[in-house]
């Protein structure tokens, strides 16, 4: 009698260990922490950075310009490039041209008002209100790009106010 099944069994593992000794370690150290890695991937662009609007906008901001950004507002037009049914396509507001982005956003009588407004704050600062804007992507000083998130948020809500986005 050589060993109790015990004894087998623990020279067995005895064996795996050793060869497990003899392969790579899989606990390598970890890599070294960035600021990328608190930043959940889904919000980042494809180099890893963070979208400005994502820092810049607050909480009720950010999600209507995603919208923007993604072409997934409930404009007709979004609604139409992805394949979901439209009651009519005109705009829900004027109810005289077809609802899209340029429309609301560059000519619809019922938002003249908020337009004008910020049209006329973002020339203060040597700026076009155009789809940059609006989608948040600007360059220029520390001053118009805070200008430029400011009068686009504001113009944002006055829009949500008036049409579901
Ligand atoms: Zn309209």
């Amino acid at each position: 009698m050589v060993g109790g099944p015990g004894g087998g069994r623990g020279g067995r593992v005895s064996a795996r260990r050793a060869e497990s000794d003899c392969l790579p370690r899989a606990d390598s150290p970890p890599a070294p922490k960035t600021s990328t890695t608190i930043v959940p991937r889904a919000i980042l662009n494809p180099i890893g950075a963070c979208s400005e609007y994502l820092k810049m906008d607050d909480v009720d901001v950010a999600p209507i310009r995603a919208r923007f950004r993604l072409c997934a507002t409930r404009l007709a037009e979004h609604q139409e490039l992805r394949h979901l049914p439209v009651l009519s396509p005109l705009c829900r507001l004027c109810t005289l041209e077809y609802e899209s982005v340029a429309h609301v956003v560059f000519s619809c009588s019922e938002l003249t008002v908020a337009r004008s407004a910020a049209r006329d704050a973002a020339r203060a600062v040597a700026l076009d209100l155009d789809l940059s804007l609006i989608a948040g992507v600007v360059s220029g000083t520390d001053h118009q790009t805070r200008t430029a998130f400011s009068i686009s948020s504001a113009f944002l809500l006055a829009i949500r106010k008036r049409i579901r986005l």
